[in-house]
């Protein structure tokens, strides 16, 4: 089973990105599980056709110890299976240990069991701050390959080259390795090449370049994904060109993130030459 995580800039396209490759993953005959790990707990609702699920921590906060795995999983597009984590009550704990407290209590409950036969677990998780809360997946080991989401938005790589330096620190002691970029369009200039070359100066590459098109809205205000909403559409090959991509991908590094003069560099050389 692999074990993946992505991670970007709020906004950027995770869940939205993660869910239609997961669907393109699955649409390929793959058993795929997606665990939300963003307290929004939005992370599954295009997959479940809109249906609210009842998160992992608020379940335990009102079951008790007894809950099952039905309680906290769903079955989604093409077999998929689907969990979110939650978080904590606002103002209280941390949202981060919550993750952990949800992916053990799926160990304990046999989500993982080799019966399931899972091919992939994507987390998805909330990435804007890389405190040692949101890292708990990449730390424990419960993800081992990371796929960051970016654009060409000067916050966006921002972003990625921190969750570059958070993959650097765990690695040392773990089994996380980068798989890659995963380009989220946002119609910047030259922002291919801009995306490829920091690729590039991370020790990694671009796995996908995904456009901007607003049947990603359509569909969303459907609750569906690309994939299932307009499978004939040239946004749907895309997610399922990526989740081929990402298949068969077998290279895992440890990025060597850039000093901010040199992301900025980046940025003038590209983003400004338009
Ligand atoms: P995140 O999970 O990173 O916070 P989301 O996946 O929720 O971000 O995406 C934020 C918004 O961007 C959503 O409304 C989604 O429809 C939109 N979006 C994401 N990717 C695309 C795309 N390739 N084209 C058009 N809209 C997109
Ligand atoms: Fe929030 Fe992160 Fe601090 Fe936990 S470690 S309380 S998730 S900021
Ligand atoms: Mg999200």
């Amino acid at each position: 089973m692999r074990k993946i995580a992505i991670y970007g800039k709020g906004g950027i396209g995770k869940s939205t990105t993660t869910q239609n490759t997961v669907a393109g993953l699955a649409e390929m005959g793959n058993k795929v599980m997606v665990v939300g790990c963003d307290p929004k707990a939005d992370s599954t609702r295009l997959l479940l056709g809109g249906l609210v699920q009842r998160t992992v921590l608020d379940t335990l906060r009102e079951e008790g110890e007894d809950v099952t795995l039905d309680d906290v999983q769903k079955d989604g597009f093409c077999n998929t299976v689907c969990t979110e984590s939650g978080g904590p009550e606002p103002g209280v704990g941390c949202a981060g240990r919550g993750i952990i407290t949800s992916i053990n209590l799926l160990e304990q409950l046999g989500a993982y069991a080799d019966s399931r036969n899972l091919d992939y677990v994507f987390y998805d998780v909330l990435g804007d701050v890389v405190c040692g809360g949101f890292a708990m997946p990449i730390r424990e080991g419960k993800a081992e390959e990371i796929y960051i989401v970016v654009s060409g938005e000067m916050m966006a790589m921002y972003a990625a080259n921190n969750i570059c330096k958070g993959i650097v620190k765990f690695a040392e002691a773990g089994t996380v390795r980068l798989g890659g970029l995963i380009c989220n369009s946002r119609n910047v200039d030259n922002e291919k090449e801009m995306i490829e070359e920091l690729a590039k100066r991370l020790g990694t590459k671009m796995i996908h370049f995904v456009p901007r098109d607003n049947v990603v809205q359509r569909a969303e205000i459907n609750r569906k994904t690309v994939i299932e909403f307009e499978p004939a559409n040239d946004q749907a090959e895309e997610y399922r060109s990526l989740a081929k991509k990402i298949a068969g991908n077998e290279m895992r590094i440890v990025p060597t993130p850039l000093a901010i003069e040199e992301l900025e560099q980046l940025l003038m050389d590209y983003g400004l030459a338009g």
